[in-house]
C-alpha cells in the first residue's frame, strides 16, 4: 500500500467524491473493517454509526456473506441478465418473490437503487401503453415533496430534495407534488388524513393522466429521516387503487429488515405494484438492486418476439452473480435466529438511548422505527425555530463524534443512528454515549451567542 501521506495527497487530487465539497474535503481512508469498526490507514479505529450510508446491514466481514462471495467467486464473476442467467440470480429471485408481499413475483435487478426507480418508472408507464386496457394517457407520475429516490434524470424527477435537484431543473420532467406527509406538520388533533386529502383531490382531478405514485414507505430517509404518521401509507395504497393509478414503493432504504419487518410496506399490510430494494439488499457488500413488479404488470410486458412488449432496458451488473450470492447469504444472516433475537433487545436499547437524548439542551424531537434513529437538533426554547444552516451543526456534532471513535453523517441538522444489526450491547452502549457527549461538546464549542434562533 502507498504511504497514507500519499494516498491522501492523490485522494484530494483526484477522487471525486459523492455529495461532497471538495474544496472542504477532509480525508477519511478506510484501510480495513470488521463487524461495526472501520480502520483508517492511520489504524485509527471508528464506529460505522450508519451503517456506511445506510447499507452494511450485518457489518463488515461478515463470516457468512464473506463465504458466500468467495464460493461464488470460484465459480462465476459475472454473466450478463441479457438473456441468461446463474443459479445465485434466479435463487435471489425466487427468494425476493417469496419474501415480498402479495403478488410481487418478478424481480428486475439492477446495480444501484436509483436504477431500480428508473426500472420501476419506465415498467409502469410502459404497463399503461400496453396493458390489457391500455390508457396511453397516463404518462406522469406523483411525488412527494422531500423525496430522494437517486440521481439519475428520471429517479430525480420525482426527488423532491430542491438543493439536489434545482440546478438540473431544465432537465427533469415534471411531476405532480404532494407536501411531505411529515408527522411534525401536524396539526394537533389530526392524523394521515390531514396529508391524504391533498392527495385524493389531485388524484380526483388528474388520475387520467397519472401512471404511478411514488413512495418511501413510512420514512422519507435523506429528507432528513421524515416519518409519516401511521395509516398514510395504507391510505396511498387505497386511493391509488381507487383512482387506478399504480404505486412505486421505494424500500431501497428500508427493505430487508431496517425498519423491524422485512419491508416498510408490511407494517401497514400494504401491497404497492412495484417495490424497489438496494443499499443493504446484499448487506451493503456489493451493487445490487431490484424493481419487483406485481403479476398484473409482468402479465402486461408477454407476448411474441414481435410484439414489441418487451422491458427493452437494463444494466450491464443488473443480477451479477457476487452481488446475488451476497443478497442471499445477507438474508439468510437477517434470518437467522441470532439476528432476529437479538433484534427486539436492540431496538428497545435504541429506544432508551433516544429517550436520554431527547431530554437534552438542543434535541428538538428523537424518532425511531426498528433500527432507524433520528435525532433533530435545534436550539433550546427554538419555538420550532432551527440552527442558520451556515453553522452546520449536525456536521460538528459529527466532527466530535469522529473525535471520540464514532463515524456519522449528518442530514442536515438530524443526526441519524442506524448502526449495523451486528452490534453488541456494548457497542450500542457506547455509540449512544458518543452521541450524547458530542452534542454536548459542539453545544459547547458554538457558544452562547450562537444559540440564539436565527
Ligand atoms: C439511496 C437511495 C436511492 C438511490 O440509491 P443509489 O444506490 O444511491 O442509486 C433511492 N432511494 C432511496 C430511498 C435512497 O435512500
Amino acid at each position: 500500500m502507498s504511504s497514507p501521506k500519499l494516498l491522501a495527497k492523490w485522494d484530494l487530487d483526484h477522487y471525486w467524491h459523492a455529495f461532497t465539497q471538495m474544496a472542504e474535503y477532509e480525508s477519511l481512508i478506510i484501510d480495513s473493517a470488521q463487524g461495526v469498526w472501520l480502520y483508517d490507514v492511520h489504524g485509527n479505529r471508528y464506529l460505522d454509526g450508519i451503517s456506511s450510508m445506510w447499507c452494511t446491514l450485518h457489518g463488515h466481514r461478515h463470516p457468512v456473506i464473506d463465504e458466500a462471495i468467495r464460493n461464488q467467486i470460484s465459480k462465476v464473476s459475472h454473466a450478463t441478465s441479457l438473456g441468461v442467467a446463474t443459479p445465485p440470480a434466479i435463487e435471489l429471485a425466487r427468494r425476493l418473490a417469496e419474501l415480498a408481499p402479495g403478488d410481487l413475483n418478478h424481480i428486475f435487478f439492477g446495480s444501484d437503487g436509483s436504477s431500480a426507480v428508473e426500472a420501476a418508472l419506465k415498467i409502469a408507464f410502459q404497463y399503461w401503453q400496453q396493458c390489457e386496457q391500455p390508457r396511453p394517457t397516463k404518462t406522469r407520475y406523483v411525488a412527494l415533496d422531500g423525496a430522494y429516490h437517486g440521481d439519475t434524470l428520471g429517479s430525480a424527477s420525482v426527488g423532491g430534495i430542491g438543493k439536489y435537484t434545482a440546478i438540473f431543473e431544465p432537465l427533469l420532467f415534471e411531476v405532480h407534488r404532494l407536501h411531505a406527509p411529515d408527522s411534525r406538520l401536524l396539526p394537533e388533533g389530526s392524523g394521515a388524513e390531514y396529508f391524504l386529502q391533498q392527495l385524493e383531490s389531485l388524484l380526483e382531478q388528474h388520475h387520467q393522466e397519472i401512471a404511478a405514485l411514488v413512495i418511501e414507505p413510512r420514512i422519507q430517509a435523506a429528507a432528513g429521516m421524515v416519518f409519516q404518521p401511521l395509516g398514510y401509507l395504507r391510505g396511498v395504497r387505497e386511493l391509488t387503487r381507487k383512482y387506478n393509478v399504480l404505486m412505486i414503493a421505494d424500500e431501497i432504504v428500508t427493505g430487508c429488515g431496517r425498519t423491524g419487518n422485512m419491508f416498510a410496506c408490511e407494517s401497514e399490510g400494504v401491497v404497492p405494484d412495484l417495490l424497489c430494494l438496494g443499499k443493504n439488499l446484499t448487506g451493503g457488500y456489493l451493487p445490487l438492486s431490484a424493481a419487483i413488479a406485481s403479476s398484473e404488470i409482468y402479465k402486461a410486458f408477454l407476448g411474441d418476439q414481435n410484439s414489441g412488449r418487451a422491458f427493452l432496458h437494463g444494466h450491464t451488473f443488473g443480477g451479477n452473480p457476487l452481488s446475488a450470492a451476497a443478497a442471499l447469504a445477507s438474508l439468510d444472516v437477517l434470518a437467522s435466529t441470532e439476528v432476529q433475537s437479538r433484534l427486539r433487545a436492540q431496538c428497545d436499547q435504541l429506544e432508551e438511548i433516544l429517550n436520554e437524548l431527547s431530554a437534552m439542551q438542543n434535541v428538538a424531537e428523537v424518532r425511531q422505527l426498528g433500527m432507524v434513529g433520528a435525532v433533530d437538533l435545534a436550539p433550546a426554547d427554538s419555538h420550532g425555530q432551527c440552527f442558520p444552516p451556515e453553522l452546520r451543526f449536525g456536521h460538528q456534532v459529527c466532527r466530535e463524534a469522529l473525535k471520540r471513535e464514532v463515524w456519522m453523517r449528518p442530514l442536515g441538522n438530524t443526526l441519524v443512528i442506524m448502526p449495523p444489526l451486528c452490534i453488541t450491547k456494548d457497542e450500542l452502549e457506547f455509540l449512544g454515549r458518543v452521541v450524547l457527549e458530542s452534542i454536548e461538546a459542539a453545544t459547547q464549542s458554538i457558544g452562547p451567542a450562537a444559540l440564539q434562533p436565527k
